[in-house]
């Protein structure tokens, strides 16, 4: 998910290029997820505008249950992208006054798409995933999760001897 803007940069203003992204990203409980879709880079007068349409595949733990699941989402943005370095001159170079939340080129004007998505999966994920709407998460007395297995608490709390 690395791309080289390094000859874009040469050509005029509305030079496009697309790239097919299939990769992974480190997702935001660190594990492995996965990305896929287009990216479209548009030369402009200052940078690039990046436009991304992806499927995103995130893991998940469950903030009820504490299951693992996958969440797929559509992923669309446009962001902005400036130059760290001058191409003509080779020195290092400011970033517009307005260009807050852009995405950053590395001195050799690589574009780390992995990033990119890893930073907007972050922002997007929710605060507390659920599995599904209806989970019904672990019972606070047996800790036994009631999607899968019923309350043992009744059973439990019979004393032996009584048996
Ligand atoms: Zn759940
Ligand atoms: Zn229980």
């Amino acid at each position: 998910m690395y791309y080289n803007l390094a000859q874009l940069l040469k050509e005029p203003t509305g030079s496009t290029r697309d790239y097919e992204l299939d990769g992974s990203f480190v997702g935001p409980e660190n594990g492995i997820d996965r990305a896929r879709g287009r990216v479209r880079v548009i030369r402009t007068h200052e940078g690039f505008l990046v436009r991304t349409e992806l499927e995103t595949q995130v893991r998940l733990t469950c903030s009820r249950c504490l299951d693992q699941f996958e969440l797929q989402s559509q992923l669309k943005m446009e962001e902005e992208s400036f130059p760290t370095i001058d191409p003509a001159t080779g020195k290092t170079t400011e970033p517009p006054e307005e260009a807050e939340g852009v995405i950053h080129l590395d001195a050799q004007h690589v574009l780390d798409m992995a990033e990119v998505v890893r930073q907007y999966v972050l922002s997007e994920a929710p605060i507390k995933p659920l599995c599904c709407e209806e989970c019904l998460g672990l019972c606070p007395g047996c800790g036994n999760n009631l999607n899968k297995e019923k309350c043992k608490c009744n059973a439990a709390s019979v004393d032996p001897r009584w048996g």
